[in-house]
């Protein structure tokens, strides 16, 4: 038997019974229609790969390449598919022939270790936007031209640990400070990642540049030391850290994600600490909670967000079980076109529970946030609505949030 392309075991493999329950869940598949483009498609391809040798051509790329990786499926699957997993190897393979991951997407990820670099570039970039010289390509939101200072730990030997990022921290500061105000509030002090701790490798994991992400996140590990609990405000960041002891199958790397809390996750035990007047019903302003699909379905940490927020808010749930925005990390870089339906298709669910294009949509992905900020609705994370309810933090308005959203 020749030897097998892709790092999968028999029984992942074979656990999917291809009874389709998993197709209306899967965005790919709500937009096209194809079959190719659902996950029991794009499993009987990786199954074709691995034990019929099919080649990963043009045509095998774009089935594998056009999946947001949202595992959107896993939850829908009675059969328990590790979905995640499956995908996994395949980009892994896919990155080995060069199938995936362009040479502009390796070059702009290389750059993400180096924060200072990214830290110069968001205010260019920002002015950039402003004068139309950069492509839309993405449908991201306007930049900031300013970032604030940096986030100051309060403690050499702290409660928690606030992890930062790269993007996040360059381009969303403003919700590391509310989470900052939170901890504190809680009575807690916290820490910031040395500069080793820049980037989790998020990213480099969807695109199937595992040693990259493996790098990574060794460096990650001893950028916050101890055993205090690891806060995270990004969804993809929060699952990349959660996934270290599986990338790098060690027990250090498993040690080092049981620490790992979303902030959402963390906050929920504290709030009768942060909580100390009750809001009145007629103070509550109405929020529509859109779940990013690294915390929904991934983390599964989505029902604190509604914890939380309910003592400041009237929450409006959409009908969609979860269904992906379309951002996935660099997908609305890579896939703009059916990242753009996907998104069509999620603004059109929250305009039909909340008509009015200016009712605040909370969503708790740097991502997903700036995504739908770029559709025109008004989009914070939970820790700034709830940081901002509590006066904790300077509220906040969004330049795009009038009425622009698509319907
Ligand atoms: S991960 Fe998301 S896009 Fe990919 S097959 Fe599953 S549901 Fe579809
Ligand atoms: S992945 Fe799960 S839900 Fe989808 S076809 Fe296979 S067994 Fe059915």
């Amino acid at each position: 038997m020749s030897a097998r392309p892709l790092a999968l075991s028999d029984d992942e493999l074979s656990t999917c019974v291809s009874c389709g329950l998993c197709l209306p869940h899967c965005p790919t598949f709500r937009v096209s229609n194809e079959e190719a483009l659902s996950p029991r498609g794009r499993i009987a391809t990786i199954r074709a790969i691995q034990y019929e040798g099919l080649q990963i051509d043009e045509h095998v790329s774009e089935i594998q390449n056009t999946c947001v990786q949202c595992r959107g499926c896993e939850p829908a699957c009675p059969s328990g598919v590790p979905y995640g997993r499956l995908i996994e190897a395949a980009k892994n393979e896919m990155a080995r022939q060069r199938r995936t991951a362009p040479w502009w997407q390796r070059f702009g990820l290389r750059l993400l270790r180096h924060h200072r670099l990214l830290l110069i570039g968001t205010p260019l970039l920002a002015i950039g936007q402003r004068l139309h010289l950069i492509p839309k390509r993405a449908g991201l939101s306007t930049l900031p031209i300013r970032l604030g200072a940096p986030i100051a730990p309060t403690s050499t030997s702290p409660d928690v640990w606030l992890f930062t990022g790269c993007v996040m921290d360059a381009w969303q500061r403003s919700t590391h400070r509310s989470t900052a105000a939170l901890i504190q509030a809680a009575g807690c002090t916290f820490g910031v990642p040395s500069k080793a701790g820049a980037c989790c490798g998020a990213l480099h994991s969807h695109a199937g540049l595992t040693h990259e992400a493996q790098t990574l996140a060794r460096s990650v590990m001893t950028s916050m030391p101890g055993t205090a609990p690891i806060v995270v405000d990004s969804a993809g960041c929060g699952a990349a850290l959660k996934d270290y002891g599986h990338l790098l199958g060690t027990s250090e790397a498993v040690a080092f994600s049981e620490r790992v809390f979303d902030v959402h996750e963390w906050l929920e035990p504290h709030m009768n600490s942060i909580i100390t007047t009750h809001m009145s019903d007629t103070d509550k302003i109405d929020v529509v909670i859109q779940d990013p699909c690294h915390l929904r379905h991934v983390q599964k940490a989505h029902i604190a967000v509604r914890t939380i927020l309910a003592p400041v808010a009237h929450l409006i749930e959409l009908d969609d079980d979860g269904l992906c925005c379309g951002a996935g990390g660099a997908y609305s870089i890579v896939e703009p076109e059916l990242a753009g339906q996907i998104r069509e298709r999620k603004v059109r669910n929250i305009l039909m529970k909340s008509p009015d294009a200016n009712t605040l949509v909370a969503s708790a992905n740097p991502g997903c946030l700036m995504y739908l900020q770029g559709a025109g609705l008004v989009v914070k994370h939970p820790v700034d609505i709830l940081a901002e309810a509590l006066g904790l933090v300077p509220t906040t308005d969004h330049p795009q949030s009038k009425g622009t959203a698509l319907s």
